[in-house]
């Protein structure tokens, strides 16, 4: 019931036009996911979709975000894991659940199982730490991955498949890195697209007129999409700082009912 209500939320709104940049990974998501529906006859014989896509690079770059605009492309089911819903410290239980939750992909095909910092469930078999469970839990998940199905067997455009995030892929179990055969990178972005991010997330924003945009762009080198996320979202409280600064609590609420913040509550935040 968990892998129920956990999996299949797929109206969290996302699509790729949010993203921005990253063309090579959305195009390389979209010949993974969407086409072998649109054209299942294509992709037959060498050419049979991918069943383990995985996602990785440095933290905060837009992986989930990727895998999100994919759970939005239309017939397709997107079953999302988190540890917590798969491990179980139950014996037995955690396989249980692999088998469960390959069961309903297979049923309501074509699906895409998500594994998101798939580091923290799937790390390299055999440390000295690593717990039975999560050992079985592995070895089921591999033995699930070799027998689902691809769109080249009886039923084209019926596939399942695996996608996966992480940000150290040299931790993962290297059977599991094995079967994510197709693996793209997601860089940290370039001057273009630290642009389209500030233009992405300030959109919705009243922006003073000397926002040097560029000048940001210039000073956030090496920064990951997250970061400029939180710059934009600090910069948007600025107004509201300003006006209450050094207010106690009962005063910034006698503000509010004198109408001397509205101002700041009438700009729009950003989503
Ligand atoms: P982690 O590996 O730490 O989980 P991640 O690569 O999965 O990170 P996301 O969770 O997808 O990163 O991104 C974090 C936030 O950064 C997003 O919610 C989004 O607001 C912003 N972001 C990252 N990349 C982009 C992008 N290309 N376009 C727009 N926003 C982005």
């Amino acid at each position: 019931q968990t892998i129920e209500q956990d999996v299949l939320d797929r109206d969290m709104g996302i699509t790729f036009e949010d993203i921005a940049s990253l063309d090579e990974a959305k195009a390389l998501l979209n010949e993974a996911v969407t086409l072998p529906l649109i054209i299942p006859e294509f992709f037959t014989g060498i050419r049979e979709p991918w069943k383990g896509v995985l996602l990785f690079g440095p933290p905060g770059t837009g992986k989930t975000l990727l895998a999100k605009a994919v759970a939005g492309i239309g017939q397709v089911k997107f079953f999302n894991c988190s540890a917590s819903t798969l491990m179980s410290k139950w014996r037995g239980e955690s396989e249980k659940l692999v088998r469960v939750l390959f069961n309903m992909a297979r049923h309501y095909a074509p699906s895409i199982v998500f594994f998101d910092e798939a580091d923290a469930l799937l790390s390299s078999r055999g440390s000295d730490q690593e717990h039975e469970a999560s050992r079985r839990f592995k070895s089921e998940l591999l033995s699930q991955m070799d027998g689902i199905p691809t769109s080249s067997g009886e039923e084209p455009g019926k596939a399942v498949m695996v996608l996966a995030t992480s940000n150290c892929p040299w931790d993962l179990d290297e059977a599991l890195r094995r079967r994510l055969e197709k693996r793209i990178y997601i860089p940290l972005p370039d001057a273009s697209s630290r642009q389209d991010m500030f233009h992405i997330h300030l959109k919705s924003v009243s922006m003073s007129e000397d926002v040097d945009v560029d000048k940001l762009v210039q000073l956030t080198d090496g920064y990951s999409g997250a970061d400029i996320k939180i710059i934009c979202r600090d910069a948007s409280m600025m107004p509201m700082r300003r006006l209450i600064a050094h207010k106690s609590p009962n005063e910034i609420k006698a503000m509010k009912d004198a109408g001397e913040l509205n101002a700041c509550l009438a700009m729009e935040d950003f989503t």
